[in-house]
């Protein structure tokens, strides 16, 4: 039995068989091929095994899934075969000596530049298309085995790093835990994780060998079994049956309200990435939502969401909570939640690139679709629609001015719309510092206290080796958060907290006593942090 120590984001645990996941990702090394023929080969045979493996896959996806996302597949292999970019490849390396991967690799690049520049938002979009095949050929290439994630069992996922995109894309069900090298507690894969409400373990040297055999995550610990003896697993099998005793006991908080023992009442929303997480925050007492992050509809997408599947969605999402408060946050893509047809250019410094209200601003093609959908389902009940990352007042300004367009040409087209109270999220220094002036243009203020840390303690928020020094009880962010209640208050706006913060019960005395109107956090925060609050007296 092994015995790890890692880096925890709860105190979940996870009793199960480890599932190791290879990254397609290739990194090439030599441009210059030793042996042409040999090269040539190579390539060929990577050629015809992608093209027998989109068939297949489009088979698979026509028979399980349906016709239109079939046809993705069936995309990929035209651009495969297409006579310009197969004959590209071929003369790079039988003219210029190049080895298939550097070929493959400089071909694809060039191809992909041109399609992300493209004005035609469809065709920028095959740039992640192209980016897919390059990947499938380069993967095939490097020789090894494709880890499949469709698993039948519960297991364990071992990664040396999981983007959220590729984290969404697991089929969750299955899933016990994550154990990986990379990522922190405050990265959106361990937010993920949490709403999932399973373990993570991160800061682990994962080896590749401990495919296939059973392991323990002890969240509380941070610790990783690898090969736990049986005394161990009757033991950790114990402790799963007295947290669910104990989550059984919080249930009986689920109807009762959050309020302190003095009187003093807040409300408690919830957390969600996806419409399939509303019934956990339902069962979990939560009054309303308090932060969808709707960026995971796009991560988990093939292609641009339109405006009737985003209408849909957020409609389902008001429905399933009538009259309760919703609020749905519009696209906060960029820095690491970015999804290959987006095609967003690599970034020296993503964190403080182009993101969120960034790229609605400057691609409102993009962003209006969203605000048409959005305005369409707040007809069915009570949206708010929040808009991330705010800087600057004209920010705001312009968003509201194209929320207007969008309602002109809604009514223009006799489609029905509702009004939706329109705020913003706090969480950039400088936004803290105009708060007041913000507060005359918002109907609500929303704390982000995991981005207000990384920009005001200067810290970026997923590397691992910073989490020593991220603090979220520093004393310059708990003087921040009371200003930007005080500036909520004088302009009598609500103000919420939506960053993990919130669900720190540490905090939760003193952000009562500051007066925070409501708290979101993940759904299984809500019953603890409901017992927190009942047993405070504020006087
Ligand atoms: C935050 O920054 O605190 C927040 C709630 O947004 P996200 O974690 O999605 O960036
Ligand atoms: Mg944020």
């Amino acid at each position: 039995m092994l015995t790890i120590t890692g880096q925890s984001i709860s105190s979940e645990l996870a009793i199960g068989m480890i599932r190791f996941y290879r990254h397609k990702k290739t990194i090439i090394n030599d441009a210059v091929a030793a042996d042409p023929d040999a090269e040539l080969s190579r390539y060929q045979l990577a050629y015809h095994t992608a093209m027998e493996q989109l068939h297949l896959l489009h088979d698979k996806t026509l028979e399980q899934v349906g016709a239109e996302e079939a046809e993705i597949f069936e995309m990929h292999r035209m651009l495969l075969s297409d006579r310009q970019f197969h004959h590209a490849i071929l003369h790079s390396i039988i003219q210029d000596h190049k080895t298939a991967e550097y070929a493959i690799y400089s071909v694809g690049e060039e191809l992909w530049n041109r399609f992300i520049h493209m004005e035609d938002p469809y065709l920028q979009a095959r740039g992640a298309d192209i980016q897919d095949i390059m990947n499938r050929l380069l993967f095939l290439l490097s020789g090894k085995k494709e880890s499949s994630m469709d698993a039948t069992e519960p297991f364990i996922l071992m990664a040396e790093d999981l983007s959220p995109s590729e984290t969404v894309q697991i089929n969750s069900s299955k899933l016990l835990g994550f154990i990986t090298r990379q990522g922190s507690p405050y990265s959106h894969t361990a937010i993920l994780a949490k709403t999932m409400n399973i373990p993570a373990l991160m800061h682990i040297d994962i080896e590749e060998a401990w495919d296939g055999h059973l392991a323990i995550i002890d969240g509380e610990k941070q610790c990783l079994y690898i090969d736990p003896s049986e005394e161990l697993i009757a033991e950790y099998q114990l402790k799963q049956a007295s947290i669910e005793q104990k989550r059984t006991e919080l249930q009986a908080l689920k109807m009762l309200p959050a309020v302190t023992a003095d009187g003093h009442s807040i409300a408690l929303y919830a957390n969600i990435n996806a419409p399939t997480d509303i019934e956990n925050a339902i069962s979990q007492g939560a009054e309303g939502i308090g932060l969808f992050r709707s960026e995971f509809l796009y991560l988990n997408a093939q292609e641009y969401p339109d405006e009737e599947v985003q209408y849909h969605i957020y409609r389902r999402v008001l429905e399933q909570m009538p009259d309760k408060h919703i609020v749905i946050r519009t696209l906060d893509l960029g820095a690491d939640k970015k999804s290959p047809y987006l095609a967003l250019e690599p970034e020296e410094n993503p964190a403080l690139g182009y993101r969120a209200i960034r790229i609605c601003l400057s691609r409102p093609e993009l962003f209006k679709v969203q605000l048409r959908a959005l305005l369409r389902a707040a007809a069915h009940g009570e949206l708010h629609i929040m808009f991330p990352m705010i800087t600057s007042l004209w920010e705001v300004q312009r968003a509201k001015e194209m929320v207007e367009e969008c309602k002109a040409e809604l009514c223009a087209e006799h489609i029905t719309y509702g009004n939706p109270v329109l705020g913003i999220m706090i969480e950039t220094p400088a936004a803290v510092m105009i708060a007041e002036d913000l507060a005359a243009e918002a109907g609500f203020f929303s704390i982000g206290t995991n981005d207000l840390a990384q920009y005001t303690l200067a810290l970026d928020r997923n590397n691992a080796r910073l989490h020593d020094f991220y603090d979220p009880h520093h004393p310059a962010l708990i003087r921040m958060i009371r200003m930007v209640v005080e500036a909520a208050h004088k302009h009598n706006i609500p103000v919420s907290i939506c960053g993990e913060s919130g669900a720190d019960l540490t905090l939760t005395r003193a952000f009562m006593e500051m007066g925070i109107d409501s708290l979101s956090v993940a759904p299984n925060a809500l019953l603890p942090l409901k017992k927190t609050i009942r047993e405070i007296s504020l006087t």
